[in-house]
């Protein structure tokens, strides 16, 4: 009989997929889940501040093109880590979206050594920045775009490495 249980990359991702759910930004949903030897350390979706007004209700803060009313999913999840004194250095992240420079400069600071990703957003400069700091970006998506200009990054598919 064929086994169909999910491989530990897709049941990270659904996790993640789930996580977005909460978004409180209708612009876009990410989930994040940051993940070391198969354990959660952290999840974060793209909120808004603590206590703070929410897109739904107050419409959203637009600068240059953007929403920059929330914290993005990656830095709640790094931030939900360190209100809870967990550490995430060694971790993996699976995020729905692919991270933002600054949210990517951030998991690197903290750590995340591999960034598996579901579907690109708009910041081709993580490729580079990825290479330099050697972190791995995953494509897990199902498109077949993968992010410009990054033929040289080591793309994989996610599923020969066992975590
Ligand atoms: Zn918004
Ligand atoms: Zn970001």
């Amino acid at each position: 009989m064929v086994s169909t249980r999910i491989d530990w990359h897709e049941y990270f991702m659904n996790i993640a997929d789930q996580v977005a759910t909460r978004s409180t930004c209708d612009r876009k949903h990410v989930g994040a889940v940051i993940v070391r030897d198969r354990t959660i350390l952290s999840t974060g979706y793209n909120g808004s501040v603590r206590g703070g007004v929410h897109c739904d209700d107050a419409g959203h803060d637009m600068e240059n093109g953007h929403c920059v009313r929330t914290v993005h999913a990656e830095a709640n999840a790094v931030a939900q880590a360190a209100k809870n004194g967990v550490r995430i250095d060694v971790s993996e992240i699976y995020v729905t979206a692919s991270p933002c420079l600054t949210c990517f400069k951030l998991l690197a600071n903290s750590g995340v050594r591999v960034v598996y990703y579901k579907e690109f957003y708009r910041d081709e400069r993580i490729s580079q920045y990825a290479r330099e700091s050697g972190i791995e970006l995953v494509f897990m998506g199902k498109q077949t775009s993968v992010i410009p200009g990054a033929d040289d990054v080591p793309e994989r598919e996610p599923t020969p490495r066992a975590i």
